[in-house]
């Protein structure tokens, strides 16, 4: 993939979680080995588009605001007094057939687990199936790839299904193998936004709803559109990518992609302490490693001692305590806290310039001496403000025998 060209969801998320993969996959190509759990969706996918097609209304697409919205019931319109057509999905023989032919070994770990896969998806299939039939879907396009540009940026999808709502609009839907699936995986989707964006500059018309169909359990997990806001966010986003991409940036991001990227050999962040350093440089990280222990536990004791010893001057008054070594003065740092929740209501409800909210609690202690503000407003200020008091020591040299 070069730069400039459209970025997918797969493409824009390699990217975030680590530049240099996202190299080796689109500008050197290279190839992951296969992995069972991708070869059962790719599989699962197909069949279902397979299932859903018939069901297609193919001119439901609205191609333009004055053109009439095409329903199912328009879809090879019958001979009037003729009973109206019902799409006709696969049989489940045709469907288990269909799956049997589709089916692929590959990145499977053992035969055990390839097996617990395809009676899975049999299971899904068979119950999807039974579903679209009493409840017959009314969609307009089935794995359908969109691309647009966004304000500048190209992109692209394969978008599993976008169904005509009962309500007129577009639905778009995305199904999900994965084992565990919720709302907020919904609501956070950045795949589906960025449908969201292609399926409305294709179609020309809004999005009304959003669906994550979780396959395991047959649950269309639905959301409203995304807001102009979180299209932006994304969009700003998606924009940092394809810079990042057009710039060449592909630095390595270690992270947990790490565990599962295939490249680990070619990337620096792996690269191997060549053999005759290996004995010095283990050495280093163990005394490091060594070195950060002692520093938490100094740290932890430190913080018991002072305690202790401010609990004993508070008993009995003392503000310096002299050692065999040096003198311990307890020190007092008083502090203002103005929660801005509770600020901003009186400043605006005052009429006091409101353009600039104080953003520090020495802004609002400024704001109290200005003898400009009525003293109302000052004194309602002034309300809002907890004072927190910190105690500490500092050491100066000295004894307790040097006075
Ligand atoms: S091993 Fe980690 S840092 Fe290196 S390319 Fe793969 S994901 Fe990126």
């Amino acid at each position: 993939m070069a730069a400039g060209s459209p970025l997918s969801y797969s493409s824009y998320r390699t990217y975030l979680e680590c530049p240099l993969r996202w190299r080796f996959l689109y500008v050197e190509k290279r190839k992951e080995a296969p992995r069972g759990y991708f070869t059962f969706g790719r599989v699962v996918h197909s069949v279902l588009e397979e299932l859903v097609r018939p069901y297609v209304v193919p001119t439901g697409r609205r191609r333009g605001s004055s053109e009439a919205q095409t329903t199912l019931h328009d879809w090879g319109a019958p001979a009037a007094g003729a009973p109206t057509p019902t799409p006709r999905t696969l049989s489940p023989e045709d469907l288990l057939a269909f799956y049997d032919r589709s089916w692929s070994s590959e990145g499977y770990t053992s035969p055990e687990e390839e097996a617990r896969y395809k009676a899975l998806g049999k299971n899904l299939l068979l119950g999807y199936r039974e579903l679209l039939e009493r409840r017959p879907p009314t969609p307009v396009g089935v794995e359908e790839h969109l691309e647009a540009r966004w304000d500048g940026i190209p992109i692209h999808g394969y978008i599993d299904r976008i169904d005509r709502t009962p309500g007129g609009g577009l639905e778009v839907l995305d199904y999900k193998t994965s084992r565990e699936l919720s709302h907020e995986d919904a609501r956070e989707s950045d795949q589906l936004a960025l449908y969201q964006v292609l399926v409305e500059a294709n179609y020309r018309e809004p999005v009304e709803r959003l669906t994550l169909y979780h396959l395991r359990s047959l649950t269309p997990l639905g959301t409203p559109p995304r807001a102009k806001t979180a299209l932006e966010t994304l969009h700003v986003r998606l924009g940092e990518v394809a810079d990042g991409i057009r710039e060449e940036a592909f630095e390595p991001t270690p992270g947990r992609p790490c565990a599962r990227c295939e490249f680990q050999s070619l990337c620096p962040e792996f690269r191997p302490v060549p053999p005759p350093e290996e004995e010095r440089l283990g050495a280093l990280v163990d005394r490091f490693d060594q070195l950060r222990a002692e520093e938490r536990r100094l740290g932890e004791e430190m913080a018991r001692t002072a305690e202790e010893l401010h609990r004993a001057a508070e008993e009995l008054g003392l503000h310096r305590v002299r050692g065999s070594r040096a003198v311990a003065l307890r020190r007092r740092e008083i502090s203002w806290q103005y929660p801005l929740e509770r600020l901003r209501p009186i400043l605006e409800d005052s009429g006091v310039a409101t353009s600039t909210h104080p953003s520090s609690p020495e802004e609002v202690r400024r704001l109290l001496r200005d003898s400009s503000l009525p003293a109302e407003v000052r004194r309602r200020v002034a309300e809002t403000g907890s004072r927190r008091v910190r105690w500490y020591w500092e050491l100066e040299p000295g004894s307790r025998g040097s006075d």
